[in-house]
């Protein structure tokens, strides 16, 4: 029997910890956190499945990992889990005025550029000049249900849940192996010096109205169960989770710009989040000696403005590097 301790509790520590429990049945799972849902990053994200802010990481990584995640949405949605886990498969229109929108390999459904018509009738009612459009079929998944969802699955498949920030990765040297899943903590345990908060805002609003998500660049209406989440910013290097008025209009303005009938549309709240940026998401083992003993530590951090949408594929990857450090042979499908 194996004794894993995984550290961090956000989307990234949960889903990695579920994913070791169901793919090596013999391993006892503890996650270690400071903080639990709603008190966490992963708690503001609008949840869209779609790779943004995610610097240098390798294109093809982040879609291998994204379609990890897509495939695990489809799969639980299909499953009937849809509500329980907040997740919704719905209609997207994603425009630009510069980069390349297309995201390919076939992931989302149906991608395809819009009609030259479309784009000049988008640019013309929205007066911009979209250079790239593309429609397709995707899935959010609404982190304020996704989360409790996978602690009650974590804990059911008899899981524990420390609360307590760890301050080294001694205080864990009793375990076989240990995930680091800390986010933007992750400096304080590793002295990684290529991490920056990138302070994210959004505005959640009633708007049964509206039936898809819009995205254009920075600018986006993305849907989730009972609101619409308008968005967003993007600041590197800032720390300040407090909301500022004047943001919180500007977005409400960019946003009804894009769909004007959100005019009116009922204010709940604004949050502020503060992305994990990395130079490029760390999904690696290190090997350490914690009070003497040689001890691998699978490190998962960094995931930037789509750790929702990388999750999953994270989280297999993190199984396929617990079984390299431990020799774990694969379960016989027999
Ligand atoms: C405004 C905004 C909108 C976003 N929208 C989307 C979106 O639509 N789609 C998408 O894919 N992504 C989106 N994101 C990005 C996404 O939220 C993050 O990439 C993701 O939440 C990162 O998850 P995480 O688990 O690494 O971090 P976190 O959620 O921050 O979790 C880190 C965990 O580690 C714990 N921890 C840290 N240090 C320690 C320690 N020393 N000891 C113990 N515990 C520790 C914390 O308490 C916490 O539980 C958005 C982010 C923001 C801010």
């Amino acid at each position: 029997m194996y004794s894993f301790a995984v550290i961090g509790a956000g989307v990234i520590g949960l889903s990695a910890a579920t994913a070791i429990q169901e793919h090596i049945p013999s391993a006892t799972v503890t996650i270690y956190s400071e903080k639990l849902s709603p008190e966490i990053t992963s708690n503001v994200a609008a949840g869209m499945w779609a790779p943004y802010l995610y610097q240098r990481t390798d294109a093809g990584k982040i879609l291998e990992w994204g379609k990890g995640t897509h495939d695990q949405l489809l799969k639980l949605w299909k499953a009937g889990y849809a509500n329980e886990a907040g997740i919704c498969l719905q209609f997207v229109k994603s425009l630009s005025e510069g980069v390349d929108v297309y995201i390919g390999e076939n992931i989302v459904y149906g991608e395809h550029p819009m009609p030259v018509e479309e784009v000049e009738f988008m640019s013309k009612l929205f007066n911009k000049k979209f250079k790239t459009a593309v429609n397709y079929v995707s899935f959010t998944c609404e982190p304020s249900k996704y989360l409790p969802f996978l602690h009650k699955q974590f804990v059911h498949n008899g899981g524990r849940i420390v609360l307590k920030k760890i301050n080294d990765f001694e205080e864990l040297s009793h375990y076989d192996l240990v995930v680091n899943c800390t986010g933007l903590g992750a400096p304080l345990l590793t002295g990684d010096t290529k991490m920056t908060p990138i302070r994210g805002t959004v505005s959640r609003v009633v708007a049964p109205w509206q039936f898809h998500s819009v995205m254009e660049d920075d600018i986006y209406i993305i849907l989730n169960m009972e609101n619409a989440v308008l968005g967003t910013t993007s600041q590197f290097g800032d720390y300040d989770t407090t909301v500022r008025e004047v943001e919180t209009k500007n977005i409400n303005h960019y946003c009804q710009n894009l769909v004007p009938s959100l005019e009116n549309a009922e204010l709940i709240k604004t949050n502020v989040g503060l992305r994990p940026g990395r130079v490029e998401v760390r999904l690696e083992t290190e090997i350490r000696s914690l009070k003497g003993k040689q001890t691998a530590i699978v490190h998962n951090y960094g995931h930037g403005g789509c750790g929702v949408t990388l999750s999953y594929g994270c989280a297999l990857n993190v199984v396929q590097l617990v079984r390299a450090a431990l020799n774990i042979p694969q379960q016989s499908k027999l």
